[in-house]
This record gives structure tokens, C-alpha cells and sequence, in this order.
């Protein structure tokens, strides 16, 4: 199996061209192609030379994803069905315009990542989870999901031309990197948050090689600060994130803010029980000074009883947390249901009464399968019934 090239950070393509001799602009140009032109065919790269284009050939891949389905419409919710080269479905969801979701003023597009192929945590009120864990994604399949987002016409972004600016960069002489742009026009894509399908934090390595990727000038160039990294609770590996030297935020997939809520829909939690979970999460937050979101998905009878505010601005106000409150979107299969919009409300406010600070987001996808994992989920049964 050749390595896929977005698999590989700067310095180690650095020493890849250094091996073969190539002068540093050449690499330069590589760079700018795939993250900047986003170009998905090593012929497209038309100011490298044809027999550098086929030594890259013969040493690494160039991974694309195909778009399967997409939903939604462009002022709304926009989800993305790609399928990976071994077949495999996964979903990024594309949020614009939702304001202040992580701490802006405004996440203009905010993109929503998957990292795993399935889940094996088993949330009980997930789609993702419903079938199980498949497999990791790799390096290259994560990023691609920004990029490949960013090359559907529809999504409102224009690829910016390669041909119509020829400025060197300052000290470069090579004329040949006249076909480099050095005012890219801004990335569709200026927020990530890692909360699709999978526990991003049990592929920990791969992600973080992603993110920092993701994070580079030579890269994604998206700030580490607009990435939110989410898991439902692995408590150690939040302590390892403690230790990352980027600044990513955490949101934390609470859903139950009592060990007995949390045991009922998220097994995880008997792995990690909440003073476990809440001790990494200070940790996290003395190392990082940062502050932590939690996700609280409101499930008719389940978690949305007023009562259940106590805890849940116990636990915000103890890690100085802002509280995300999502009303379910009901899974095909599942019981679960949303609770009403007087609950839902009732539920905001008496976290507000005890001086936390809480936001209801009232998504906008309820009838596009906006559950996560949903459309992927429906997708593949019915690819089995055919
Ligand atoms: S909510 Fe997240 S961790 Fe839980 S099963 Fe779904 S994808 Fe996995």
C-alpha cells in the first residue's frame, strides 16, 4: 500500500524532495495544488514536470472522496454522503451561518468532521453507533472532508485560479512559481468542529496528524482556536489533549449530568463515570485555560426533566462550561423522541435562573436525517435492499 500524499506533513515531504534532489519550490507547488488549487489528479498539476508527476505517481496516492448524496440547501444545514475508496460511507455536515456555536461572534462555516467509520461507542440515541465501529479514518481521509466540501460548486465557494496570478514569492526567483497564488481567497471552511461520525478521540494519533494539517499555513491554514474537538467522555485521552501544544477547544458529549442518566444512553460512562470525566476535564482546563462547552441533547423523558438542571449547572458552573443544548432528532429504529418546544424552553431557562450560560439550538436539519450517522445509515440500508 503507497502512502496517501495529504497523509504526510510538510517536513516529511521536505526530506522526501531533498532525497530526490528537487529544488524547494518545487515542493512549494505540490503544496499549493492540493491544499490551496485542491486539484484531485496529479495531472492537473501543470507547472510540475511530467516526470516528477509520475514519480509522485509511483509513490503515493492522491485520495478523493466521492460524493454520494447531498441535503439540504445552501442557507441551511448542508450534509455531505461521501464514499471512501474501499467503499465505506461517511457524512461531514457543513453549518453556516450558526452564530456563536464555540465562542465567536459568528461560525460562519463551520464544517462538522467525521473520523471513524461507524462508532463503537453505542450511544444509544445515535445513528452512527447503530451498526458498530468499522474501521479508523486515515489522515487523508479526515482533511479531504474540508477540501472535498470546498470543491462542491454549491457550497459557495470558488476555487481560486491558478492561472490569473503570477506574483513570486519575495526572494523566490523561479519564474515556474508564477503559478503559485499568494493571496488564496479565504477558505470556505474557517471552523471545524470533529463531532461526526465516530469518538474522535479513539483515533487520537491520526486525528491530531490531521488537525495540525488542517492548522498549517502550508495546509488548511484554519485556526487552532476554531477547531472544537468533541468526545462523549474518554477521560485519558482528554488528559493527553491537555498536553497538545495547539489550542483546540473541547466540547464535552455530556447528555446526563448524573451517573444514572449517563449509564442509561452511553456506556462509555461506565468506563469513565463523571468524577473520572470531570477530573480530566479540569486537568484539561488548568493546563489549557480554556474554556469547555458541554453538548447536551434534550430526550423527551429521558434527560429534559427541570430537575436535571441541578446537576447540569453544577457540573458548568465547577469548570466554568457554556451548556449547548440540541433537541433530539429522532433516528429511524430508535425510540427516542424530542421533547416539545415548552420543555425545551423551560429547560433553558431554569439553567439561566442558576447563572450559567446555555444556548437551545434550534437545528435546522430536523427533516434531512440531520441526526448524526442518519443519512448514512439510511443510505447503506437501502444500497442492501437493492
Ligand atoms: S454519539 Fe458519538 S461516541 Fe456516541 S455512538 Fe454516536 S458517534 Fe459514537
Amino acid at each position: 500500500m503507497l502512502p496517501d500524499i495529504k497523509s504526510l506533513h510538510h517536513d516529511e515531504l521536505q526530506a522526501q524532495f531533498e532525497s530526490w534532489t528537487l529544488p524547494a519550490y518545487r515542493l512549494e507547488q505540490l503544496l499549493n495544488w492540493l491544499y490551496v488549487q485542491r486539484v484531485t489528479s496529479w495531472d492537473a498539476m501543470t507547472n510540475l514536470p511530467k516526470a516528477l508527476r509520475e514519480r509522485l505517481r509511483q509513490h503515493f496516492t492522491l485520495t478523493t472522496l466521492e460524493l454520494v448524496r447531498k441535503q439540504g440547501a445552501r442557507d441551511t444545514t448542508e450534509k455531505f454522503l461521501w464514499r471512501l475508496s474501499d467503499g465505506a460511507l461517511i457524512e461531514s455536515v457543513l453549518l453556516p451561518a450558526n452564530p456563536a456555536l464555540y465562542g465567536d461572534a459568528s461560525d460562519r462555516h463551520t464544517l462538522c468532521v467525521s473520523t471513524q467509520v461507524g462508532c463503537a461507542y453505542g450511544c444509544k440515541f445515535c445513528a452512527s453507533g447503530i451498526d458498530g465501529w468499522k474501521r479508523n479514518l486515515g489522515v487523508e481521509e479526515i482533511v479531504e472532508q474540508v477540501l472535498a466540501v470546498e470543491r462542491v460548486p454549491s457550497s459557495g465557494f470558488r476555487v481560486p485560479s491558478c492561472t490569473t496570478v503570477s506574483v513570486p514569492e519575495p526572494g523566490t526567483q523561479n519564474p515556474e512559481l508564477g503559478t503559485r497564488n499568494p493571496n488564496p481567497e479565504p477558505r470556505l471552511i474557517n471552523n471545524l468542529v470533529i463531532m461526526g461520525m465516530g469518538e474522535p478521540l479513539a483515533n487520537y494519533d491520526t486525528l491530531m496528524k490531521a488537525l495540525r494539517t488542517l492548522n498549517a499555513p502550508w495546509g488548511g491554514g484554519i485556526g487552532a482556536r476554531k477547531i472544537t474537538i468533541s468526545t462523549s467522555g474518554l477521560a485519558p485521552q482528554i488528559r493527553r489533549l491537555a498536553d497538545e501544544p495547539l489550542q483546540f477547544r473541547l466540547a464535552l458529549s455530556l447528555h446526563g449530568a448524573t451517573d444514572a442518566v449517563r449509564n442509561k444512553i452511553m456506556p462509555v460512562n461506565r468506563k469513565y463515570p463523571l468524577a473520572e470525566l470531570i477530573a480530566a476535564c479540569e486537568h484539561y482546563q488548568r493546563r489549557k485555560d480554556r474554556m469547555i462547552t458541554f453538548e447536551y441533547i434534550l430526550i423527551a423523558g429521558v434527560n429534559d426533566d427541570v430537575e436535571e438542571t441541578r446537576p447540569l449547572a453544577a457540573l458548568a458552573r465547577r469548570l466554568n462550561a457554556k451548556i449547548n443544548l440540541i433537541p433530539y432528532n429522532t433516528v429511524q429504529g430508535l425510540p427516542w423522541q424530542r421533547p416539545s418546544e415548552a420543555i425545551q424552553e423551560k429547560f433553558l431557562a431554569a439553567l439561566e435562573a442558576q447563572g450559567v450560560t446555555a444556548t437551545l439550538r434550534r437545528e435546522k436539519g430536523h427533516d434531512i436525517d440531520a441526526a448524526c450517522g442518519q443519512l448514512r445509515l439510511r443510505t447503506e440500508r437501502e444500497l442492501a435492499a437493492t
